[in-house]
């Protein structure tokens, strides 16, 4: 998957486009002006599930296509909570095979009580108690997102970000408009910008 970055040419300064893929944290690219070959590397709060969100954006806003953006951002939420499953398990010791680590997954249960279970491993008073404790998160949905106030983050991103992914999967719903896909990614990316501060709350560390 193709991940769409810019960034200016340390040489001339000119803006270039390039792509870095899922798996990469380096890259070389040469300078479409200059011809200089710049190196890029990145920290490891790029994590994947930020970089699909990445793509998310390129296809919502230069593509306008709706049914991927929604699909990619529901996608990077899943993946960062994963990812974070994951590292409480490499933490407590068990190091599961693949298949292993999907049963585990899959019997933590519906996408919104695995979010509030993967939330918890990182915070006793799981995600609601984390974000009330949190006073700019607390800030941000009073200012942004006044409706999310009283209820389950988990079960809001269950109902608008995993529920509109799924009619596009499962019943090839593409009636999304623009207004409501971009309404699903900034709350997947919401989403995913809480479960970093809980992962650097605990760990010290993103990725
Ligand atoms: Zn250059």
């Amino acid at each position: 998957m193709n991940i769409p970055f810019e960034s200016p040419c340390i040489k001339c300064g000119t803006t270039n486009a390039w792509n870095l893929q899922l798996n990469q944290d380096e890259i070389q690219w040469t300078c479409r002006n200059c011809g200089h070959l710049n190196h890029e590397t990145f920290q490891d709060n790029i994590t994947t599930g930020l970089k699909i969100l990445r793509r998310a954006l390129r296809e919502l806003g230069d593509h306008k296509d709706t049914s991927i953006g929604i699909v990619l951002s529901a996608m990077a939420l899943e993946c960062e909570a994963s990812r974070l499953y994951r590292r409480h398990l490499i933490t407590t010791g068990k190091n599961l095979s693949d298949d292993e680590f999907e049963d585990g997954l899959r019997k933590l249960g519906n996408v919104r009580q695995k979010i509030d279970e993967i939330c918890r491993t990182m915070d006793t008073s799981g995600l609601d108690g984390f974000a009330a404790k949190c006073p700019d998160i607390s800030q941000y949905i009073r200012d942004e997102l006044p409706w999310l106030f009283g209820t389950a983050i988990a079960e809001a991103l269950q109902k608008r970000v995993f529920r509109p992914r799924n009619s596009i999967l499962h019943a090839a719903n593409v009636r999304f408009d623009e207004k409501q896909a971009w309404e699903v990614y900034e709350l997947a990316q919401f989403g995913l910008a809480v479960l970093q501060r809980m992962e650097l709350a605990k760990y010290g560390s993103i990725g």
